[in-house]
């Protein structure tokens, strides 16, 4: 199998037995300004190195699965539009890869790719039915039931970032206002900070990053604790929900938040016993992810596989 993780930054490509045994990787800057056709060109090539070492090992190659970020038409393998590529609109991403590297391709969207990545071979390893949230630039989602990927009726589904949780909140790109990634992302950390320092009176640094808050928590600064308490607040109160909606075994998180896990865990699982049905208590295991940025490579190949099993 070839599995590609299709990033804003980086495309990752990786050679993996049937088994997820990874045996060769790559890793290029994506350059997505470039344009869709120098993208796609980078990204065929990047394969064929790959093909070109599965050959010299005498295996033979069944399909390659992408997961790249944004709207996609899983049928089809068609990028509707994608934040972190501004020229892909309807990009047959499927037939364009497949013409060039001349084996199945399977597009599904990367932050359900990621989920079935941890379920497979991390953390939800041995469980059927997992959520998996993404906290990073912003907080990416997928829902793993009975093995398989939920996309929902037009492969929207997983969009956890955007759950509402205040009313008349932030505003959100998605066009939506109170989203749960305005408050438990890294720009939303960030954002939680300037305001209580301006709420007090005092001018933030320019130079404030997410990783200098988390710092500033562990040296026991006060703003810096609050915030990332109300960060842990507010994404429990978003875990709350799901539990209540999936009943999954499991809930993952991952993203470079999740580097930040003693300051914000505690209020997690506050807000989950306020508010989740726990049938029986404490029924959802809320745990890091393992795979870290191998889980939508990892995930994309599981993809691939389940679709040429089928
Ligand atoms: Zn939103």
């Amino acid at each position: 199998m070839i599995g590609v993780d299709l990033g804003g930054t980086n495309m990752r490509t990786a050679l993996l037995r049937p088994d997820g045994t990874i045996l060769e990787r790559r890793k290029e800057g994506t350059r997505a300004a470039d344009g869709w056709r120098k993208v796609v060109v980078r990204l065929a090539e990047n394969i064929k190195h790959l093909q070109t070492i599965a050959i010299d090992k005498g295996l033979a190659l069944a399909g390659a699965g992408v997961g790249a970020p944004g709207v996609i038409r899983m049928d089809k393998g068609i990028v509707i539009k994608s934040p972190n590529f501004p020229d892909w609109n309807n990009l047959p991403l499927k037939e364009e890869l497949e013409r060039a590297i001349h084996i199945p391709v399977f597009i599904e969207n990367d932050a359900n790719a990621a989920a079935l990545g941890e379920q497979w071979l991390g953390a939800g390893r041995g469980i059927n039915s997992m959520i998996l949230l993404t906290l990073g630039t912003g907080v990416g989602g997928g829902i793993v039931l009975n093995n398989q990927i939920w996309q929902g009726a037009d492969g929207m589904a997983g969009e956890i970032g955007h759950m509402t949780l205040i009313p008349h909140g932030r505003p959100c790109g998605c066009g939506n206002t109170g989203c749960l990634e305005m408050y438990a992302s890294a720009r939303g950390i960030l954002q939680s900070y300037r305001e209580s320092l301006e709420a007090a009176g005092t001018t933030p640094s320019a130079e404030i990053t997410s990783e200098r808050i988390y710092q500033a928590a562990r040296d026991g600064e006060t703003v810096a604790c609050r915030v990332m308490r109300e960060m842990g607040r507010m994404l429990g109160i978003g875990i709350a929900n799901l539990i209540n909606i999936f009943n999954p075994q499991m809930i993952v998180l991952g993203g470079g938040v999740k580097d930040a896990w003693p300051l914000f865990i505690g209020a997690v699982h506050e807000e989950i016993m306020r508010r989740a049905f726990q049938v029986p208590a404490e029924r959802t295991k809320i745990v890091p992810s393992l795979l870290g940025d191998d889980a939508g490579m990892v995930g994309a190949a599981a993809v691939a596989l389940q679709k040429i099993r089928m």
